[in-house]
């Protein structure tokens, strides 16, 4: 029988991380907050890494991706690298350079997409910003700060239907140049300086700051909430792929697996939804450059760092396309996935996913062992299919994966949706994973 208190708990937590993380680079900071709460040290690429047996580390890149490891007492040689891989980011909308134009006294803000959003879902919800700011101080230097605006500052109000009269026939569109600029304050006349930038100033430690650029992230400012009859199911923002930041971060985060003596990695990336080629990305050199900086440390040989390698396994947890009744015609009739039923194994023989024979038997396993059931996701034929960092992570590498995640709806909606017992599944299966003492392959 399934425990849904039990279930609430780990979604509710999960629901409060997503709140807490309005875009990619406060994932990052509230990763920063649970690791130090677990002694974690950071280490800063620019300085000499000396690295102790059993020792807690995380590197940052980019303020927006995070590697995350314990060194394990053995020799990564005999162990492998343990890794479980997601990304920080979520399609949105991003601030333009020039961020304002002003038209019949209403000031709007220009914005850019951000991967593949589902534009129309962000129309008449309350959004807001939250992002970093790069000003010059007072005494010329240059300086960044985390900003979040935590009220609604900003919406995209729908057409009246009475103006746009087949909406619910042609469907609901926003010209991607002219129809999303989002509506932000009334100006009675002309001012000096923009309201945004004033606003901006306003959340900077020092008000004499001179804003240069930054990086803002278009967010709804609903908090997550749970739903349904027994409230088996949540919505929040960015569950693609915050839900597998979490769950990944949360298996760590337990003292008989950080206690366990092998090397142990989260590895969390910025830039996924764009495609991965970033000095941050999952595409760029963090991860390898982080992996050979650790057998370095330790005085491994180029062999040893090799036979690491060889013995390492990739976890890249990412969302799955669960089922939606009300359109069966869009999934392999043989290969639905369904919310609330198991953690999902993605299968792809292009390469989309880096899922094979070997890994998904050895995922499988460690669901049986964990006590979770496991669902096969194939993509229709006809249909493109979506993609990962595990594929490329893989071939950076050169390890064995396995591409997995849960089931949800409405992914890279403003507003998605997934159900509260696969969660903690994921989290079991991945304590499994990093627990497991024999090698990974
Ligand atoms: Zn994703």
């Amino acid at each position: 029988m399934k425990n849904l208190s039990l279930a609430h708990q780990s979604a509710q937590d999960l629901l409060d991380f997503i709140d807490a993380s309005p875009s990619a680079w406060h994932v990052v900071k509230t990763l920063e907050t649970q690791l130090a709460a677990f002694q974690f040290q950071r280490l800063y690429e620019t300085e000499t890494w000396q690295l102790e047996n059993g020792g807690r580390y995380y590197v940052v890149r980019g303020d927006s991706s995070i590697i995350v490891f314990v060194h394990g007492e053995k020799s990564v040689a005999e162990t492998g690298f343990k890794i479980i891989g997601a990304h920080t980011d979520s399609p949105s909308l991003r601030i333009k350079p020039n961020p304002t134009t002003t038209t019949a006294n209403l000031e709007r803000l220009n914005v850019e997409i951000y991967g593949g959003a589902i534009i129309a879902t962000f129309a008449d919800r309350e959004l807001s910003l939250a992002g970093r700011v790069n000003y010059q101080t007072e005494n010329g230097e240059l300086a960044q700060s985390l900003v979040h605006f935590p009220q609604p500052l900003l919406r995209l109000p729908n057409l009246a239907i009475h103006l746009n009269r087949n909406v619910n026939e042609d469907g609901l569109k926003f010209h991607k140049q002219n129809e999303l600029g989002l509506l932000f304050a009334n100006v009675a006349e002309q001012l000096p300086v923009s309201q945004f930038l004033t606003l901006l100033t306003s959340q900077l430690p020092d008000d004499t700051a001179r804003i240069l650029a930054w990086d803002l992230n278009v967010f709804d400012t609903q908090k997550g909430n749970f739903w349904g009859a027994n409230q088996e199911f949540f919505a929040n923002g960015q569950i693609d792929n915050l839900a597998s930041c979490h769950a990944a971060i949360n298996a760590l985060l337990d003292e008989r697996i950080l206690k366990n003596d092998s090397t142990l990695i989260c590895a969390f990336f910025d830039h996924e939804e764009v495609g991965s080629e970033s000095h941050c990305g999952a595409s760029g050199s963090f991860l390898t450059d982080t992996l050979q900086r650790m057998s370095d440390a330790t005085s491994q040989s180029s062999q040893d760092f090799a036979r690491a390698l060889a013995r390492s396994f990739l976890i890249s947890a990412d969302m799955a396309h669960a089922y939606h009744p009300n359109f069966p015609q869009v999934y392999d009739a043989a290969h639905t996935v369904h919310v609330n039923q198991g953690v999902v194994i993605k299968v792809n023989v292009n390469q989309r996913y880096t899922s094979d024979g070997v890994s998904e038997a050895m995922f499988m396993r460690w669901c049986e062992r964990a006590n979770v059931p496991h669902q096969m996701y194939s993509h229709r034929n006809e249909l493109s299919c979506g993609s990962t960092i595990g594929a490329t992570v893989s071939a950076k590498l050169g390890i064995r994966g396995v591409d997995v995640g849960n089931p949800m709806w409405a992914m890279h909606s403003c507003r998605e949706s997934a159900g509260v017992f696969d969660h903690g599944a994921m989290i079991a299966v991945m304590k499994q994973f990093l627990i497991n003492n024999a090698p990974a392959s």
